[in-house]
């Protein structure tokens, strides 16, 4: 089944057994690969994107329920404890570390910010027409997780973050704003009772996921971005000052630098330092009812439940999501899909006259998971190969942001002449790439519950989760 199947394919050809050169490498068609790809054909290299499978149909963002948000999986509390103690084995004093722990926090959510003013900013520039709203509600499941959200935007308060909203009349607006468990259910048509509360952040919003990826491949196209598809990279060779990247197709691919854009690069070579596992997660489209008030005040919800339910409507369509399972076929996409409309009904009482044949459509897509707890950036031989991996089931401004990055550090071939601007840039860009390089790597993504069910789960068929459950969801703030 398709996702959004207005937008048109992008095919481009499989670059089988050819040779070609470049500056910059990208391989892995996703948004941190086009945005990467993006910044550097903006400073004038030669950029080849390869993607291993089909534009738009692999990439977890082509498939996503198209949200974009501020923050990261972890609670932001948590994120400082765990920062501070890695200062503190390096010998860093306590206040000290826990300092040094905000102000990375800090330059973290920042980046997830400029991520999502990024996606706008693209939308734009190419005229994308991805349907890019800002406004994305963060619903909490119990009184404790709503202290907990509101803990996150008073703490992103106090880092200035309001700083980076636009102007309006001379002043910045806020970029959050807190709903009474009323306020939610009447401005976003959830059930009575069913929500303590919930956040609205302005930064974040709701867009075409499909549409954008495939609007913005063309558009790089049309740049001088070079793009080959079912073209896996493989191998590395450095023989000769020369790097080439060997592909599955059997083409060989010189490049300066090589940025392996969330896509494994670790295991590249054989070099296996990290096991990456991987789920599937769901989204189900159905059509609202007549005059249903569903998502009316903003089009984009999710919860605090792990995994959460998420919701974004588009016109009268509606995508849901809220399963993820280890493996799946038509017959567990049909009954994840059967279940996700359920819980749909529980959150929003005008879907209650849907049933099974109002599903229009459902999808799944992969999610990654990796031993690492953070999103990291590796570079490795002397800056030539650089990594960047995440867990993809969050993560669409962050993907664009350090994939911008990225391609704002990129060397110019030394035949290039030196710009001075261009030179500022790519240090910034580097300063900033540096946190995710130092982040703790090794960590065990989410502790307990789903990575250990991911990665020992027995055959028995997935669990609804009760609303009842506490745990802060990844996809909040
Ligand atoms: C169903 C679903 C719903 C989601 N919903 C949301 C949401 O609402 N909000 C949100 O923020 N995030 C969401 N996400 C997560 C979000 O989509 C990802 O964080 C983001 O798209 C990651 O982008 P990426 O470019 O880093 O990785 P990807 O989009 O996964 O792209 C990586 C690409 O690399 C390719 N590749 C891998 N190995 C190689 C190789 N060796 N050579 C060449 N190519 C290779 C892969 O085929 C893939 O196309 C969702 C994900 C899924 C699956």
């Amino acid at each position: 089944m398709a996702y959004d199947e207005d937008v048109g394919e992008f095919s481009p050809p499989s670059a089988t057994n050819e040779n070609l050169t470049c500056d910059f490498l990208v391989a892995g068609g996703g948004l941190s690969g086009l945005s990467a790809a993006d910044a550097a054909i903006r400073r004038g290299l030669n950029v080849v994107v390869i993607e291993k499978g089909v534009y738009g149909k692999e990439a977890a963002s082509g498939l996503s329920a198209g949200q974009f948000l501020t923050g990261w999986a972890k609670p932001i509390d948590v994120m400082i404890t765990e920062l501070a103690q890695q200062d503190m084995e390096k010998g860093v004093y306590g206040v000290q570390a826990h300092r040094r722990a905000e102000r990375r926090v800090r330059a973290f959510l920042r980046r997830t910010v400029e991520g999502c003013q990024q996606l706008e900013e693209l939308d734009h520039d190419y005229n994308l027409r991805a349907s890019v709203q800002h406004g994305a509600c963060t619903a909490a499941i119990t009184e404790a997780d709503m202290a907990s959200l509101e803990a996150a935007y008073r703490f992103m308060e106090k880092s200035n973050l309001r700083a980076l909203m636009p102007l309006a009349d001379k002043r910045r607006p806020p970029f959050f704003e807190i709903l009474g468990a009323r306020q939610l259910q009447r401005r976003y048509g959830t059930a009575e009772g069913f929500y303590a509360g919930g956040v609205i952040d302005r930064f974040g919003g709701s867009f075409r996921p499909r549409k954008f990826l495939i609007g913005l491949a063309r558009a790089l196209r049309k740049r001088g971005v070079r793009f080959f598809q079912h073209t896996e990279a493989q191998a590395l060779d450095f023989a000769d000052h020369q790097m080439t990247v060997f592909c599955g197709n059997g083409a060989t691919i010189g490049a300066n630098t090589l940025f392996m854009a969330n896509a494994y690069a670790r295991h590249i070579n054989g070099d296996a330092l990290e096991r990456a596992i991987f789920e599937y997660d769901y989204v189900v489209e159905v059509e609202l009812p007549e005059g249903a008030k569903t998502l009316m005040a903003g089009s984009v919800l999710s919860d605090t439940r792990d995994p959460c339910f998420y919701a974004r409507r588009h016109g009268r369509r509606l995508y849901m999501g809220y399963e993820e399972t280890a493996e799946t076929s038509p017959e567990i996409m049909r009954d994840v899909a059967r279940r996700t409309l359920e819980e749909g009904k529980r959150v929003f009482p005008a879907l209650g006259s849907l049933g099974d044949r109002d599903i229009k459509n459902a999808w799944s897509g992969r999610v990654y998971y990796t031993l690492d707890d953070y999103p990291f950036v590796e570079r490795r031989h002397g800056g030539r190969v650089i990594t960047f991996a995440a867990p993809s089931d969050h993560g669409n401004s962050l993907a664009l942001r350090i994939g911008q990055l990225v391609g704002n550090v990129v060397p110019r071939s030394t035949s290039q002449p030196k710009n001075e601007a261009d030179e500022r840039q790519r240090r910034r860009n580097a300063e900033q790439l540096r946190l995710f390089e130092s982040f703790p790597k090794g960590l065990r993504l989410r502790p307990g519950r789903r990575y250990q069910e991911a990665a020992f789960r027995d055959p028995e068929p997935p669990v609804v989760v009760s609303p009842a459950k506490t745990s802060v969801r990844n996809r909040s703030a």
